[in-house]
């Protein structure tokens, strides 16, 4: 198509993605072959603005995520990721360490469980006692072991350091 290798007519200089009408006045997408507020025909053909549109953002890396309907080039993107584990610490709001002891505390229940089921008194025994070891390694790794690491208490040792 012709008009398309006539990207001369084209500001490619000018970076707005709106431009005012020229019959109505209101602003409007610079590349939409009609005016957006009262249907005045910007261009000739829907073709020729697209030609125009992609001549203009190919001349600047900048506009390569513009979109010709809209009025102005998208914001750039806002690194919004949050380590929120170093935001805790830092406001002093304790946060239980990721961890799967959790899990290993759950295995104990599921043990302590089926002792409380009338088998007989050893197994019982014997189930009571494997489930409670399971709970107790659990809550020790968790709350004692993992919980402390993340934490460390409010008197820190000094690294290798003497001050006197
Ligand atoms: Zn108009």
């Amino acid at each position: 198509m012709a008009v398309a290798r006539k990207p001369r007519y084209v500001d490619l200089a000018n970076p707005s993605l709106s431009v005012e009408c020229p019959n109505c006045g209101l602003r409007t997408a610079r590349f939409v072959d009609h005016c957006r507020n009262c249907g005045y025909k910007l261009w000739p053909s829907s073709e020729m603005a697209s030609a125009a549109f992609k001549a203009w953002r190919d001349a600047d890396p900048s506009r390569a995520n513009a979109s010709r309907f809209d009025l102005d080039l998208p914001p750039p993107p806002i690194d919004d990721t949050v380590d929120y584990a170093e935001r805790a610490h830092s406001l002093g709001i304790h946060l239980f360490p990721n961890s799967n002891f959790p899990f290993i505390i759950c295995v104990g229940i599921f043990f302590l469980g089926l002792a409380a089921i009338p088998f007989s008194p050893t197994a019982r025994i014997a189930l009571a006692v494997i489930g409670g070891l399971i709970f107790l390694y659990g809550v020790v790794g968790w709350v004692l072991v993992e919980d402390v690491k993340m934490f460390p208490a409010d008197n820190p040792k000094t690294h290798g350091e003497v001050h006197r």
